[in-house]
Formats: structure tokens, C-alpha cells, sequence
């Protein structure tokens, strides 16, 4: 059968690999006689994938020592409240840096949680860039960012802000996309659904130190240090999901690692993003070149009739996911890790004839 052109912004395409793996082991795991959704969460069987997971995870992020790798449910909107419920105490300020949607979303669920203010926006022009001026001050509870902007098509390139605070951010759409300074970083948090596997599970990966900023009075399931003391299987984990995780984060390694997979999304990105430049305006990219994504390219034509006729015939074509966010209208081809250069390549080549067909 012929994989579709998946550029779907999430849940979005797994590797073929990972894919045939689980296949060839789902009614026989491990010779246990069984799937491994089929198996105690407290099994030995278990176990093993489970921290064989965290492992890799640490050994592909490089992860000091002194962090905790969590596997969470809720997806990535659950972290925008457990993040204030945590580490916003009265008499305190977080910090949110205003890149899109979703830091909106997060700074949504912190204002119902306690005080916060706006250390940096583009919110003004439309979010096209990841703002330039930002405004830390070292007693902040934290400062929160989001890495990659799934809806603007906006990426962090460098992480330009210098505070003592904690520093937050929200990784969904961008990690394991090339390397980290995790250094950087007290907490950063993704929802698996992009580049680590299915929906299902979020990983959560802190500093134990932030530990002490938890208050008693949290719900059990809302405390970090819960599922901290018991390497997340103080109840039971989104098994499967952390299983394909394992799959992913093998597939990872077996292309080179973070390195590897950054120079792979580096020339996957530049295919469309070139075929946008060369196009004498008939493609207009969304993002400013500087704060371009390697994950989401976002980009419209020339009018919505032309968008249309673009989006249809695509689809027509075996392309899968270019419409644009619900929000924001216009095309996007999410191209997170497993997205194949063979397919952005057919990408490319249809927006090339689409072009000489219809300027
Ligand atoms: N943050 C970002 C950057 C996202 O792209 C998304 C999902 N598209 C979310 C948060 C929300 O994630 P979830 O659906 O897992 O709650």
C-alpha cells in the first residue's frame, strides 16, 4: 500500500519503520503472548520499556543528572496549568513571552492561577516573528516561552533570554527536532503527538530542585514530585504510548541523533521554503525568514480563491493536512521528523506546477 504525503500538524506522521516494528510485535510482545497494551503496567515486561524510554531520552537530550524525566497525561495543556498550580506563589509574577496561540493558551491558565505578565509579543504583527525584545527580571517565578510555534510557523533559533529565573518552555511541536541546551532550561514539557510518537503521553523533563516550589495543598495527580517519586507509575501510564515513544526515540538514534535529524529537517524546510522565495510573491510565507520554523511552513496565496484552488487540488493529488490552523486560515505543510524528504520533495514539485499553472 502507498503512504499518503502526511503533513498533518498533529497527531502527524510516524516513521514506516516504527510503524511495521509495532506491527510485527502487536500480538506477540517480547514472547510474552500478548500485546503490549495487554500487559500489567507493573510487569517486568513493562518496566523495561518504560525506563529503556526515559534512558534514551536522557541519552538523546543529554540529560544532567541533577532532571527529572516525566511521562504525563493531559497532553501539553495540562502543563499550561500544572506550571502555575507548581511554581506561581502568591506575591510572585510569571513571566509568559507571547510567540502564538498556544502561549496564549498557557498564559490563559496561569492568569486563573495567580499574577503574570507579558515579557515579550508579537502578538501585534500577527505573530511572525518570535519577539526580539524581551523583558526578564531574575525575581520572575518563571519564564515561560514556546519553542515552536505550531499555528504561526515561528521557531526560536537561538534561546536570546538571559534570566536566574526558571526558564519554561513549551516544546511540543519542536523537540527532539535538533539539539537542545537543556542547561537552559528548569522545565520543558511536549505533548508526544508531533515528534515522539502517538497522542496519549507528555514528557515532562525538570530540574529536581523545582520540586521545593510545589505547595502541599496540590491534588495528588497535579504535583510533579508525585509522579516524580514514583518514576511516573504512581498510576497507570499511557502504556502503548510510551511504547511507541521507545520505538521513536530508537529510530531517532538509529538517523543520527538530534544532529542527524536537524540536518534532514534543515533540508526538508529549505525545499519549500525555497520554492516560497523563488516564487516572485505568488507564495507569501508567513514568517519573518529569521524566525522561520523547520517544523510548520506556513504560507498563503494570493487570494482565498487561489488558496482554495490550491488546497483542493493538492489533496486531488494524495496530499494530506495543508490546510492552515481553523484560526489563522491559509496552507501549512507540517514537516516534524518523520515526514520524509521524498515527500516534501513531491511537495515542492506540486507547488512549482501549481504555480506555472495558474500565474
Ligand atoms: N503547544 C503547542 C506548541 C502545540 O502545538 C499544541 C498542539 N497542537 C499544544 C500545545 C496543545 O497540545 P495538546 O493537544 O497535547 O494539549
Amino acid at each position: 500500500m502507498k503512504r499518503a504525503h502526511n503533513f498533518n500538524a498533529g497527531p502527524a506522521a510516524l516513521p514506516l519503520e516504527v510503524l511495521e516494528k509495532a506491527q510485527s510485535e502487536l500480538t506477540n510482545f517480547n514472547n510474552t503472548g500478548m500485546s503490549v497494551m495487554e500487559l500489567s503496567h507493573r510487569s517486568k515486561e513493562y518496566e523495561e520499556v518504560h525506563n529503556e524510554t526515559i534512558d534514551l531520552l536522557k541519552e538523546l537530550i543529554r540529560i544532567p543528572e541533577e532532571y527529572d524525566v516525566l511521562f504525563l497525561q493531559g497532553g501539553a495543556s495540562l502543563q499550561f496549568a500544572m506550571i502555575p498550580m507548581n511554581f506561581l506563589r502568591e506575591g510572585q509574577t510569571a513571566n509568559y513571552i507571547l510567540s502564538g496561540s498556544w502561549s496564549e493558551k498557557a498564559l490563559k491558565e496561569a492568569k486563573l492561577l495567580g499574577e503574570t505578565k507579558i515579557g515579550g509579543s508579537s502578538k501585534e504583527d500577527n505573530y511572525t516573528y518570535i519577539p526580539n525584545e524581551i523583558d526578564v527580571s531574575d525575581d520572575d517565578a518563571y519564564v515561560h516561552i514556546t519553542s515552536n510555534n505550531t499555528i504561526f510557523g515561528t521557531q526560536w533559533q537561538d534561546f536570546h533570554i538571559e534570566t536566574k529565573a526558571p526558564l519554561i518552555a513549551d516544546m511540543s511541536s519542536d523537540i527532539l527536532s535538533r539539539p537542545l541546551p537543556i542547561e537552559k532550561f528548569s522545565l520543558i514539557y511536549a505533548g508526544a503527538q508531533k515528534n515522539l510518537g502517538p497522542s496519549g503521553v507528555t514528557v515532562v523533563i525538570m530540574k529536581k530542585e523545582l520540586h521545593e516550589k510545589t505547595p502541599e495543598n496540590l491534588p495528588t495527580l497535579l504535583k510533579y514530585s508525585t509522579h516524580a517519586d514514583k518514576n511516573s507509575l504512581y498510576h497507570t501510564p499511557p502504556t502503548f504510548a510510551i511504547y511507541m515513544l521507545n520505538l521513536v526515540l530508537k529510530w531517532v538514534k538509529e538517523n543520527g541523533g538530534p544532529e542527524g535529524i536537524e540536518q534532514r529537517n534543515k533540508e526538508k524546510a529549505e525545499l519549500l521554503y525555497d520554492v516560497i522565495d523563488r516564487s516572485n510573491g505568488f507564495y507569501i510565507g508567513h514568517a519573518e525568514k529569521e524566525s522561520r520554523s523547520n517544523m510548520n511552513v506556513t504560507f498563503n496565496l494570493q487570494s482565498e480563491t487561489l488558496n482554495q484552488r490550491f488546497l483542493e487540488e493538492a489533496k486531488e493529488k494524495g496530499f494530506v493536512g495543508l490546510n492552515g490552523h481553523r484560526s489563522v486560515g491559509g496552507c501549512r505543510a507540517s514537516i516534524y521528523n518523520a515526514v520524509t524528504k521524498e515527500s516534501c520533495e513531491a511537495l515542492r514539485d506540486f507547488m512549482i506546477d501549481f504555480q506555472n499553472k495558474n500565474q
